[in-house]
């Protein structure tokens, strides 16, 4: 049985946007459990370092299994675990500064390789947990402690980064919508391949975005944050494409590709073809980027 480990007293400060996505996830495996009829330990969350990474000691209710890794390396852990168990709904959960920066450069091959598993990203703007530095989605001028002239790097769009790096299925969700970022996780872990749900969530201590996004339309403050229209082809990559170049934050589904293969049947494929046993494990990873 997965347990919560009672000793560990982590907490987030007061309207932290995780609370939110925290809710959401507990709500979507649940929910999957029931509808799939399977034991919530089926599921696996695999953290990054940052605020966000907690997250995988606070789930409350049943527990699925947990795995707290090192910085920036979600991916490969993921990678791991999936391939040793293909039947596992591998989660992982994970910050802009661990996803982002030190674990940008694992994107693009997991996704490339369609690695079954679901990425949500909780994108505040700041390293929060090492209080307030600038990570790549801090915009450009920004003063923080690393960079207290202004930042000299424009802001990362990680959206654009996603889609140019090959993944399939990507939405571009709000903390604060509890049931439609639920709807978004389990859509993105009953989808057959490298999904990644982008969550603005808000850090109210370095970096409070919540009126930004919200917007006062009666003062004339148009929202950052604007649902995606129903005329989107999520279907079409280059309409993807066009919206995540846009300014401000689109919400809902931005590319969703149906043509998917994910990763472990493809090795499986190869392996039957190649009459490669599922024990040799050498000749099964020989010559493939982690
Ligand atoms: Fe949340 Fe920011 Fe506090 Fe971290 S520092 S728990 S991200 S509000």
């Amino acid at each position: 049985m997965a347990k919560r480990n009672p000793s560990y007293d982590f907490k987030w400060c007061p309207g932290c946007g995780d609370f939110g996505v925290k809710r959401a996830i507990e709500m979507a495996l649940t929910a999957r459990a029931s509808e799939k009829q399977e034991p919530i330990e089926n599921s696996v969350i695999v953290a990054g370092i940052g605020c966000s990474g907690n997250l995988v000691h606070l789930q409350e209710g049943p527990q699925p299994f947990g795995i707290h890794g090192i910085h920036g390396r979600t991916l490969p852990i993921a990678y791991g675990t999936k391939s040793a168990n293909p039947d596992l709904n591998v989660l992982v959960v994970t910050g802009d500064g661990d996803f982002l920066s030190i674990g940008g450069e694992h994107i693009a091959p997991q996704a490339r390789r369609n690695l079954d598993i679901t990425v949500v990203v909780m994108d505040n703007g700041i390293y929060g947990l090492t209080k307030g530095q600038a990570s790549p989605t801090t915009d450009l001028d920004e003063v923080t402690p690393t960079t207290k002239y202004g930042k000299l790097d424009d802001r990362m769009n990680p959206l654009m980064v996603y889609l140019g790096g090959g993944a399939r299925f990507v939405i571009s969700e709000l903390s604060t919508r509890i049931r439609p970022l639920q709807q978004a996780i389990e859509d993105a872990m009953n989808y057959p391949g490298f999904s990644i749900v982008h969550v603005q969530s808000p850090c109210t201590t370095y970096n409070d975005t919540y009126a930004a996004l919200k917007g006062d339309e009666e003062n004339g403050i148009k929202p950052l944050a604007q649902p995606i229209s129903d005329n989107h082809d999520a279907s079409d990559y280059f309409q993807a494409l066009a919206l995540a170049a846009q300014p401000g934050v689109p919400v809902g589904v931005l590319y969703r590709a149906d043509d998917t293969v994910p990763a472990h049947d493809r090795l499986t494929e190869a392996k039957q073809e190649a009459g490669i046993a599922d024990t040799d494990i050498e000749k099964l990873f020989d010559g493939m980027v982690i």
